[in-house]
């Protein structure tokens, strides 16, 4: 198992490119472990990569991150400024949902990308980004509500490619993005020696 604790950022993407700890490793073409600065406030995880960032190892590159490129600009801000990476670094088959053995065999990358940017605000899109923090939840009830989980401020929003599909989403995705400026100034920094997420999860707005 590659011990990835003590790993910089760029250590982390290289033990991704050439990770084969669960089988999406076969199917993939490259694999996407997320990109942005180290300096990020907000942080974006969405689910797996799809076609063509399976194909460009970027993450949200098809019509899904245009939509996300034009929600973050009416907000005032650029996907450069923004971390953005995903639950599974390689491409399911056909798209299909990241399986249990799959999504527990990258967690480790996902946790210390969080560990090493420290965003203020946490964006969950989709289901199985929600999940890590939003057990059982339903997106249409809590999507756009925050909750403190530790050191971060977690807000589940819909995917913006669900959105794209479902266009009665589309208005409830703009105006969950409305709030985040808020949302960020509001967040901070809590300390390293924060109370682990399970002990403090409280809604605050
Ligand atoms: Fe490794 Fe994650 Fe890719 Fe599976 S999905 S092979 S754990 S990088």
């Amino acid at each position: 198992m590659t011990d990835t604790r003590q790993m910089t950022l760029e250590q982390l993407e290289e033990a991704i490119y050439s990770c084969t700890l669960c089988p999406l490793h076969q199917g993939r073409t490259k694999a996407v472990p997320g990109e942005g600065p180290l300096s990020a406030d907000v942080m974006f995880i969405g689910e797996g990569p799809g076609f063509h960032e399976d194909r460009q190892g970027r993450p949200f590159v098809g019509a899904a991150g245009k939509f996300l490129e034009e929600l973050l600009a009416s907000i005032g801000l650029t996907r450069e400024q923004v971390y953005i990476a995903n639950v599974v670094k390689c491409r399911p088959p056909g798209n299909r949902d990241p399986l249990p053995n799959e999504l527990s065999a990258c967690e480790p990358y996902l946790e210390r990308q969080i560990q090493l940017i420290k965003p203020k605000v946490i964006v969950t899109l989709g289901r199985f980004s929600m999940g890590r923090y939003f057990p059982g939840a339903s997106i249409s009830k809590i999507h756009g509500q925050p909750k403190r989980v530790g050191n971060y401020l977690v807000i589940p929003m819909f995917h913006p490619a669900a959105a794209l599909h479902q266009p009665k989403w589309r208005p409830l995705v703009e105006a969950d993005f409305k709030k985040l400026p808020h949302y960020i100034a509001e967040a901070g920094h809590f300390g390293d020696d924060a109370p682990p997420p399970q002990a403090q999860q409280l809604s605050l707005f």
